[in-house]
């Protein structure tokens, strides 16, 4: 797995209500979670969305 060859990280704010580091299980539900509930919500994620699972050749899932 890869990042995009076109990806381009998005503009951050000047501010948010909640900072959200690694985007795996427990960081895409927060940072869903607070979005839904109308937090300016910034995730931020050094590699792919997903987090360990799906980065994980081995599991059976
Ligand atoms: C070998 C193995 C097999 C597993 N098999 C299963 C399974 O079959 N079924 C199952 O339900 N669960 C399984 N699990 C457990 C499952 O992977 C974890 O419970 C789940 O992924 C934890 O989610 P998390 O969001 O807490 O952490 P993670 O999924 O680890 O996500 C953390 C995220 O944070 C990012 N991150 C970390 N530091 C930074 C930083 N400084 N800046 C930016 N981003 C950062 C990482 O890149 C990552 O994407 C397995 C775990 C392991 C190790």
């Amino acid at each position: 797995m890869s990042i995009p060859p076109n990806w381009v990280n998005p503009e951050p704010l000047e501010r948010y209500n909640l900072v959200v580091i690694g985007a795996g299980t427990a960081g895409l539900v927060v940072a869903a979670g607070a979005a839904g509930l109308g937090a300016k919500v910034a995730l931020v994620e050094r590699y792919l969305l997903g987090g360990g699972l799906s980065q994980c050749r081995v599991c059976a899932l």
